[in-house]
């Protein structure tokens, strides 16, 4: 879960990371009162969770409470990159002398994490990184020593950074560690004209299985990009959003991936990752249903069940169930096997929904929800 740039700014200023006085809220009105209080000139910024506010639009300049709040109701409602402003931040302007880079992000395949930094803060670091590779460095971390002053050194050192930002980098893991981070990035980082590194910018990534520690973020911040892993969410289903036309329906995550490489096998893309577990209840098949129905890319939904301790003939009733609350607008391939299956079978074979076809192997039944798929 990405927090917004307001909650990373009070995370960093939590961990003793200089940051300029901002304050944050969703009234133009209030934005006048604010900007009063840091002494009338401010920087309005837009908190959407995506990148390139400033080119966008949604960071400017207002020269006097008056002007701070009409750009903030400029702002506000915005929208960036698909992603509608609900609030703005208003923080103290700073002389800016130069712009840095800095982020740690976690190197999965290294299984370490790596320290990305660079001279040349501000735009975007993938597009120093494309033009001018040589300004980018990267360090590796040992993530049982961290960064310590030796570590943070190193890191500047090496992007050609000023001493002055070993104690924000050695902070800057703090951050990571203690709340749970999976990525940590302050671009700019800057030096103002009179000498100062503070944090202008940032983006904390926390890592979702340490979820449970990090309730101070509520829903606001646990916010999905994606609205119908928002609504899966909430109905506490394992629902990944993919970019294909299938829709996929499993019990156990290992056969709901296997069911998306046949589904790929046979020339389809799978539409999502929906795994409803060990029990399907009519009420879990329904809100899976609903989710992937309502997903306008899924042109037919394929639902892979092994039966084990679910029985298939409870499977097929939840179907059944499901069906008399979801409206099914699009070919539902059905495969069960394992535990009960001829039983299940039959009770889906006895309602004989005209939508509803059944496969019994699963090589066949992904190969006709491709069919219906690409055909559609
Ligand atoms: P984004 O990365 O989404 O475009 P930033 O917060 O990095 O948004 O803002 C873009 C640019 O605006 C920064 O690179 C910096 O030059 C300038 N900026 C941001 N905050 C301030 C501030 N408090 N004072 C002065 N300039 C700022
Ligand atoms: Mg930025």
């Amino acid at each position: 879960m990405d927090l917004y740039e307001h909650q990373a700014r009070e995370l960093f200023e939590e961990h003793g990371i200089p940051v300029p006085r901002a304050e944050v809220t969703d009234s133009p009105k209030r934005a006048r009162e604010i900007a009063r209080g840091l002494g009338g000139r401010v920087v309005v910024k837009a908190q959407v969770k995506t990148g390139g506010r400033g080119k966008a639009g949604g960071v400017k300049l207002a020269a006097d409470p008056a002007a701070a709040e009409i750009t903030a109701r400029q702002i506000l409602g915005m929208d960036i990159k698909g992603h509608t402003v609900g609030k703005v931040m208003l923080a103290q302007p700073v002389d800016i002398e130069s712009e840095f880079y800095v982020s740690y992000v976690l190197d999965r395949a290294a299984g370490r994490f790596l320290a990305i930094a660079s001279a040349e803060g501000g735009m975007e670091i993938e597009e120093v990184a494309a033009a001018r590779p040589e300004a980018v460095a990267r360090v590796h971390i040992d993530p049982a020593v961290g960064v310590t002053s030796a570590k943070a050194a190193e890191i500047a050192a090496a992007a050609g950074l000023p001493p002055q930002t070993v104690d924000v980098l050695v902070r800057l893991w703090e951050v990571l560690v203690r709340e749970d981070a999976v990525l940590v990035e302050v671009n700019p980082l800057v030096r103002t004209e009179q000498g100062r590194i503070l944090a202008l910018d940032g983006k904390v990534t926390l890592d979702d299985n340490a979820r449970f520690r990090q309730a101070r973020w509520g829903t606001e911040g646990a916010a999905h990009d994606d609205p119908l892993e928002a609504a899966a969410a909430e109905k506490g289903l394992n629902y990944v959003k993919l970019d294909g036309e299938v829709g996929i329906i499993g019990n156990g995550a290992g056969l709901v991936m296997s069911t998306l490489d046949v589904v790929a096998g046979c020339g389809a893309r799978p539409a999502n990752f929906l795994d409803i577990g060990g029990g399907a209840s009519a009420q879990i098949m329904a809100d899976g249903l609903s989710v992937i129905l309502s997903d306008p890319a899924v042109k037919s939904v394929f639902v892979n069940v092994f039966g084990g301790i679910t029985a298939c003939d409870a499977v097929a009733d939840g179907i059944v169930r499901a069906l008399d609350t979801v409206r099914l607008t699009k070919p539902l391939v059905v495969r069960l096997d394992g535990n009960n299956a001829a039983r299940g079978r039959a009770i889906l074979d006895e309602h004989a929904h005209p939508l509803v076809q059944q496969v019994t192997t699963m090589d066949g039944a992904a190969r006709r929800a491709a069919q219906l798929a690409t055909t559609a």
